[in-house]
């Protein structure tokens, strides 16, 4: 310690103090550095050289020009203000942090700690005395944390940018052990879809459930419950209501457990109206006669077939009514084809304003339509059929240029018992309407056991 004796002229502190603190330093590995500011002594311990790589003796000779030399030029300028703004009496003690050169060229962090400890006798500082510390591990560490945060930070802003180019969000949600629920972070898309903002449904997690559709709360809980005790993904689709128009969305989140009983989940949340009326546009279109809009044979034999299955599980009598434009040939080659078309979708138009909700019109051939009756018998299905007929036959369908009429012939037959085929009542039918054919065209025949179907 002898590097280290202090000034010369060492009044401010009693000799046995001295050591002792010096004792305590040098416990501490702590440089310490004494200063006159007025003449520019200087004076430091071994280890405060050591810090730096040096040994003292390689340094001298000491003055306070050696902290100038060997620290970084813009730490000095806010070393130079922590150390006015102590002297002026701002601070009680000054402290600063500053990058030293090594000897071996790299920077060492040094925390340096001082006080002034005598004046002059006009009031001037004079002596200031203090320590240093090698900081730069925790240095380091605090970058490393820094660079981290920051590196987190912008991961979280790039996945954010890229919840904002997708119609949906991005989320946490988790449930307690006793059933709470919170929704830790939600990305701005949240708003959207469920008219609140992501600062609101950190606040009060129950609000997400405000926007869903009464019929799907049900559905949707009961899957997050299912998610939570399988450990499956939550997948849901449903519907929410946000200004009074019902959107579809699409969720998906995987459930993390927590060794304290929470259930987190991480997920997304997609709006697929556009999607949904997609569908269901494409689901029209596979169930529709493209000319008409009635529906097409496919869907009609599917309704049929489901009457069949529901008649043989003791369901009520159906019936069908089938049937063909007469002469129809003549209707294209006098009119043409176009005219021919019209007639086939003013006659869809009328039937559908005459026949029940549960009734199906499909158009099952060229011109030939089919009527499923549910719940009917071979005699009212025969009235049905009558009354459409007449209402063909007096309709004027507005052709290209004139006034045209026509009329259908009408076959219709009823369910069976003994049927083991959905499409047997049509072969039935269509034997009534070969006979009404044969019989001259624009009138109603119903089945009988002597046109042997079967
Ligand atoms: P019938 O009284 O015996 O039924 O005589 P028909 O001329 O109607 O003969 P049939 O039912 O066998 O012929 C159907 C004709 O209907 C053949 C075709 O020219 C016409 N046709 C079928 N599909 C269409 C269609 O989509 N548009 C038009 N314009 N005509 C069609
Ligand atoms: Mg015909
Ligand atoms: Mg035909």
């Amino acid at each position: 310690m002898n590097d280290a004796s202090g000034p010369a002229d060492n009044a401010y502190l009693g000799q046995g103090e001295a050591a002792r603190l010096r004792t305590i330093l040098e416990g501490t590995r702590a440089g310490t550095w004494e200063w006159n500011v007025q003449t520019g002594d200087a004076l430091f311990n071994e280890r405060w050289a050591g810090i730096i790589g040096y040994t003292l003796d390689e340094l001298q000779p000491l003055s306070f020009e050696t902290w100038l030399t060997h620290t970084h030029p813009d730490d000095l300028v806010v070393s130079e203000k922590l150390l006015q703004s102590h002297f002026r009496g701002d601070t009680d003690y000054y402290e600063c942090e500053a990058r030293m050169r090594h000897k071996d060229g790299h920077w060492v962090w040094v925390r340096a700690y001082g006080r002034l400890v005598s004046r002059t006798p006009d009031g001037k500082p004079e002596w200031v005395s203090g320590t240093h510390i090698d900081i730069s591990a925790s240095k380091a560490y605090q970058e490393k944390l820094e660079a981290l945060q920051t590196e987190q930070q912008r991961t979280i802003e790039r996945l954010e940018k890229m919840a904002s180019r997708i119609p949906g969000l991005v989320y946490q949600f988790e449930m307690g052990p006793d059933g709470t629920i919170r929704f830790p972070y939600a990305s701005a898309g949240i708003e959207r879809i469920y008219n609140v903002t992501p600062d609101q449904v950190r606040e009060d997690a129950t609000r997400i459930f405000d926007a869903i559709h009464p019929d799907d709360h049900a559905p949707v809980r009961e899957a997050v419950e299912a998610s939570r005790v399988s450990g499956e993904d939550w997948i849901c689709e449903y519907r929410v209501i946000v200004d009074g128009e019902i959107r579809w969305v699409f969720g998906r989140a995987r459930p993390d457990y927590r060794k304290d009983g929470r259930t987190v989940w991480y997920g997304s949340i997609l709006d697929i109206t556009a999607q949904k009326e997609l569908e269901e546009k494409l689901r029209r279109i596979a169930v529709t006669d493209e000319l008409t809009g009635s529906a097409n044979r496919r869907q009609f034999m599917k309704l049929l077939s489901r009457e069949f299955l529901r008649y043989q599980r003791n369901g009520p009598d159906y019936a069908v009514i089938l049937f063909d434009f007469d002469w129809f040939k003549r209707v294209n080659d006098r009119f043409g084809h176009n005219a021919g078309d019209l007639v086939l979708k003013e006659t869809t138009r009328i039937l559908q304003g005459e026949l029940r909700a549960s009734d199906t019109l499909g158009r099952v051939g060229g011109e030939e339509f089919a009527i499923l009756l549910p719940d009917s018998d071979l005699d009212s299905a025969r009235q049905l059929a009558e009354r459409l007929r007449q209402t063909i036959a007096q309709h004027r369908f507005k052709g290209m240029e004139e006034t045209l009429h026509g009329t259908i012939t009408c076959g219709v037959a009823v369910s069976d018992p003994e049927d083991d085929q959905s499409n047997t009542i049509m072969l039935r039918a269509d034997k009534a309407l070969y006979r009404g054919k044969s019989a001259g065209r624009n009138r109603v025949e119903t089945f009988h056991s002597g046109d042997n179907a079967r």
